[in-house]
């Protein structure tokens, strides 16, 4: 799943790719439906055409881009769903599979958008008036653009007896955070993932905060290049220290195994003995 290094690899490529760039035809795969709703897919198409992009931004997990035209800005509000991604094509370059979405553009590349799973969703928003999406509007500050300021979050933990795992996906606290990063923070932190959210000190709250900036910038270190790589792919590598390493040795105590408790109906993944 996209969590905010994944997506904010998507926003860096599709800016060196598109800023600048006009979209000329836009072209549909007439099985994703579901991507555009409530709008049709031939709404989006000619909607879209015609428009060139002035920018790329990111909130959490949702890309925005925001493009001008003859009848002014238009947004174009895009989420990976499960395993979506924006993939470039130069002339003469095989198609990727499960293409749903081809954006033809007068750099002669052709912009895709893979979905095989039609989870994602893509939205044009009339005067690129972002503030007025609610989805937008209900999400928390973007730690890597606005970074983590410990004492709110501290703040608003104070309030929830949610514990902290799962308070930690509510994207109105953070935006952008998801199963995998919540996972590798609580264990940089030495965090409990079990533990009431409201119960951690202004010290675990400090190291917290610290380690999801840490565990968020590692991996996009790692995972710069033309293509979003998810864990859930077939073959692909964990490059995590405890998430999806279920009765591995801990890699800090190496005398515990990694536990995967549910919480949520999510996976959390913990060492028992070193996370308090
Ligand atoms: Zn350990």
């Amino acid at each position: 799943m996209p969590e905010l290094p994944e997506v904010e690899i998507a926003a860096r490529n599709l800016r060196r790719w598109a800023k600048g760039r006009r979209v000329g035809e836009v072209e549909i795969d007439p099985r994703a439906r579901r991507i555009f709703r409530p709008a049709t897919p031939e709404a989006f198409a000619a909607g879209l055409a015609g428009h060139r992009v002035a920018r790329v931004d990111r909130h959490g997990k949702q890309l925005l881009l925001t493009l001008d035209g003859p009848g002014g800005r238009l947004g174009l509000l895009s989420h990976l769903g499960m395993t979506g991604k924006w993939l470039r094509r130069g002339p003469g370059e095989e198609e990727p599979s499960h293409s749903r979405v081809r954006l033809r553009l007068d750099s002669g590349a052709v912009l895709h958008y893979r979905d095989p799973r039609l989870f994602g969703r893509l939205r044009l928003v009339p005067g690129a008036r972002f503030d007025e999406v609610p989805e937008l509007e209900a999400l928390g500050p973007d730690p890597l653009r606005d970074g983590v300021d410990a004492a709110a979050l501290a703040g608003e933990l104070a309030r929830s007896r949610r514990p902290i795992k799962v308070a930690l996906l509510d994207q109105s606290l953070l935006a952008g955070v998801g199963n995998i990063y919540a996972s590798e923070a609580l264990f940089r932190a030495r965090v409990d993932p079990r533990r009431p959210a409201r119960d951690l000190s202004p010290a675990e709250v400090r190291r917290l905060a610290k380690a999801l900036v840490e565990a968020m910038e590692e991996s996009l270190a790692r995972q710069e290049g033309p293509e979003i790589r998810y864990v859930e792919e077939p073959g692909a590598e964990n490059p995590f220290l405890v998430y999806g390493k279920a009765g591995e040795p801990c890699p800090r105590c190496r005398r515990a195994a990694v536990v995967r408790a549910v919480q949520a109906q999510r996976s959390t993944f913990y060492c028992p003995r070193c996370q308090r």
